[in-house]
């Protein structure tokens, strides 16, 4: 794994959250961006080599509406950048983590993205994520 691309953190209002975030980073938002599949509106600031993202459930059903529902606003999960997420994945599976999507996903970024069940990593939310090269 590489760096950490970036921390999501889910908010139940994500124009009240830019605004907040704006003020706090000192920079906008460089994109704001829907995943329909997820149910999940987003947006991104630019923090160095890293990002923050933000996630508004766009649906009940949504994972961050149940998440937010259980926990609260707050850190939803940790990012890490990989360079090829498929062999990443057949690693971490060999060493006993439950991958949630075997086959990487199309993520907000223009990223490939997996996540692992919280529950082999300390109860953190594990994404990895694969620049999409077209
Ligand atoms: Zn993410």
């Amino acid at each position: 794994m590489n760096k950490i691309e970036h921390l999501g953190i889910a908010v139940k209002d994500l124009a009240a959250s830019n605004d907040l975030f704006t003020k706090l980073l000192g920079v906008a938002p460089y994109k704001e961006e829907e995943v329909a599949s997820e149910g999940v509106k987003t947006s991104f600031f630019e923090m160095g080599e890293s990002k923050i993202e933000l996630l508004e459930a766009t649906k009940d059903d949504s994972p961050i509406a149940k998440f937010i529902e259980k926990k609260g606003e707050g850190i939803h999960h940790i990012a890490f950048a990989v360079a090829d997420i498929q062999i990443e994945i057949n690693r971490l599976k060999e060493e006993g983590f439950v991958v949630l999507n075997e086959t990487p996903k199309r993520g907000a970024d223009n990223k490939w993205v997996a996540f692992l069940h919280p529950k082999n990593t300390n109860g953190v939310l594990v994404e990895l994520c694969q620049d999409i090269e077209e």
